[in-house]
């Protein structure tokens, strides 16, 4: 027999291997083998009933909360298969471990290299260098409600220890910026003190749970989703297992209400829906129930589809662990661009996934199709802007603008105190980057009004500015091809000045695949490419049309490709003439672009074409 080395999977299934024997030789009161390294050594610290057992007689091994997720590495390695070099890092040492490590750092002044940049964003800290020499950080706001004194704190926390601004996500959550190394432990002390966990709010992990930003309030809404919302990110920050996943995951509940959560582009989406006294069944009632839909990922060119599973609300929590562990269970974790939800479901189909589901869950599910005649039909494209009734008698809310999600620490400041003097001091975060105030009496309106405009922000917005969304960009993210944000705003405003659109037009701008923006649901959407001009790379976009979500869900189809931005401009202009000119009576744009053939899509604005690209370009050079 040839003495040959081992191989990288041979290796990586030795690691796990004499991991376990470690565990085991820990149980014993014995020292970790020398030299093993103790993959996951951070985590093999094994207690019963809360006090160490080294040195007492044998017992059976604890099972550690997250070895779910072990024991499915240990199946693709027992393949002979290699995991990613996350997965590989996450065996290495359990991310959830590292606080003194992430400290420690911070005191000396340092960030994180190599694997451990991607481990620190377990605790919300994102190194984001070359774009900026700093860390990001993202939080965890359940449902997209915080308090007052909440923002009040997050405002001095900007301008203590970060860039004094903060950005609203596309997914209703909060981040801060600019964050010198020395001050990453000061940020996570002071979100702590404020009751925000940012925990999990990187890696892969389930992401900031959305729930339908007026629930509660809004008039329509069938199912109040901000509670269940709520119950569902504060069991998965109480559970080590929900943290063991082979990638980054979204959960959001719609209550069927006026403002959309985006729940079909989420790995779980809940939506509410009624079933109505005809249709109803011994089986399923008449009553409000949430349809589960699975597997959406726009920026694989995906929606959530439906399962045929009705849910009553006190089984959605119970339901999403069962998806979860099923998805640690049989997720992938040998290639990252596979390791999606999507994927098992592609590779499965959903009756194998769904059977799975039920055995975790453990009661047959309540099945019953879902018609688009029982949909509930509430949505306003414009209910997250202005000021609008609520359903209490006498109270209103105000939506406020944000170009591209950007407030200063003072604005912040100022909108906590608009909430806190006419309001019930809580304020609601939107996946459309925005902000909303409840609960302001009536009569106090015009007050509103005057305390948002002297802030300088608006309430109004255009038909192009209202659904305007942009991902960080190349200002902030080292992914992006292109500087979204100011290019988004660049657009709204080229844009404004030539039409006056009388119904809304959705704009989103993201800096690449990752599709943070999710412009392929865009009614346009753009993603960052870079564009040769001579010998020079420059900051560019591939076009898509026509994406919806919803009742209009539809994928976004491209127009072009490696445009620069002043081509942008003119492209839009072409497309947005043609459909006011040739739409039929109130088409929307959506439904103007959906009769299109790919070829006329094409055709739309090609015209634009003919512009020269070194002058084109010069239209917005900086
Ligand atoms: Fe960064 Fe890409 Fe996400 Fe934009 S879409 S924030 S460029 S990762």
């Amino acid at each position: 027999m040839t003495n040959q080395p081992f191989t990288e999977a041979q290796k990586q299934y030795l690691a796990g291997f004499t991991m376990g024997a470690d565990v085991a030789r820990a149980v014993r009161g014995l020292p970790v083998l020398a030299g093993s390294g103790g993959a996951n050594s951070n985590s093999a610290t094994v207690q019963i009933g809360g006090s160490s057992i080294a040195g007492s007689k044998p017992v059976p091994i604890a099972q550690l909360p997250e070895q779910m997720a072990y024991d499915a590495q240990d199946g693709f390695l027992s393949q002979g298969k290699k995991l990613s070099s996350e997965e590989q890092a996450k065996r290495e040492k359990n991310p959830l471990d590292l606080w003194n490590e992430v400290v420690e750092r911070s005191e000396r002044g340092e960030f994180p290299k190599g694997s451990d940049v991607f481990l620190t964003k377990y605790h919300g800290l994102f190194y984001v260098a070359p774009a900026q020499n700093s860390f990001m950080c993202r939080m965890r706001i359940p449902g997209g409600e915080i308090r007052d004194y909440q923002l009040l704190g997050l405002a001095d926390l900007s301008d203590g220890s970060a860039g004094g601004c903060i950005d609203i996500t596309t997914r209703a959550n909060l981040q801060i910026r600019e964050i010198p190394a020395r001050q990453a432990a000061n940020i996570l002390y002071g979100l702590r003190d404020l009751g925000i966990i940012s925990l999990g709010a990187g890696g892969d992990n389930i992401r900031n749970v959305t729930a339908s930003p007026l629930s509660g309030v809004d008039p329509d809404e069938l199912i109040e989703t901000l509670p269940i919302a709520r119950r569902m990110h504060h069991y998965i920050t109480q559970h080590r297992e929900m943290y063991g996943l082979p990638r980054k995951f979204n959960i959001a509940f719609d209550g069927g209400g006026r403002i959309s959560a985006l729940d079909d582009t989420n790995d779980i989406g809940f939506h509410a829906v009624r079933v109505k006294h005809d249709f109803a069944t011994s089986q399923v009632p008449a009553g409000d129930y949430f349809e589960l839909t699975l597997g959406g990922i726009t920026g694989h060119c995906d929606f959530a589809r439906g399962t045929g599973v009705l849910l009553r609300e006190e089984e959605t929590l119970k339901v999403a662990r069962a998806i979860i562990r099923v998805y640690i269970q049989h997720g992938d974790r040998t290639d990252r661009k596979r390791a999606r939800l999507k994927y098992l479901l592609d590779s499965w189909g959903f009756d194998k996934f769904l059977e799975h589901v039920q055995a975790e869950f453990g009661e047959p599910f309540r099945r019953f199709e879902i018609t688009s005649a029982q949909r509930h039909m509430a949505e306003d494209r414009l209910a997250h802007v202005d000021f609008h009734a609520q359903k209490q008698i006498g109270k209103c809310y105000v939506g406020i603008v944000f170009p591209v999600g950007r407030m200063t620490s003072d604005q912040a400041r100022g909108l906590a105190e608009i909430a806190r003097r006419y309001g019930s001091g809580r304020l609601r975060l939107t996946v459309w980057q925005n902000l909303i105030i409840p609960d302001i009496d009536e009569a106090d309106c015009d007050r509103v009004r005057e305390d948002v405009l002297r802030l300088g922000l608006d309430y109004s917005a255009t038909n192009i500015r209202a659904g305007l969304v942009a991902c960080t960009g190349s200002a902030g993210c080292k992914f992006a091809a292109s500087n979204t944000k100011r290019h988004a705003l660049e657009i709204a405003e080229y844009l404004e000045s030539r039409f006056e659109l009388d119904a809304p037009i959705n704009i989103h701008v993201t800096g690449c695949h990752h599709s943070c923006a999710q412009h392929y649901i865009g009614d346009i959407g753009l993603i960052g490419a870079k564009v040769e001009i001579g010998d020079d790379l420059v900051e560019g976009y591939d076009v898509v049309v026509g994406g919806g979500w919803g009742e209009n869900r539809a994928i976004g189809r491209v127009v072009a490709t490696k445009l620069t931005v002043a081509e942008v401009l003119l492209r839009l202009t072409q497309i947005l003439t043609a459909y006011v000119e040739q739409r039929d009576f109130n088409e929307t744009f959506n439904a103007f672009i959906r009769r299109q053939s790919d070829a006329q899509v094409v055709e739309l604005g090609s015209r634009a074409l003919v512009a020269d690209r070194s002058a084109g370009q010069s239209l917005f050079a900086r």
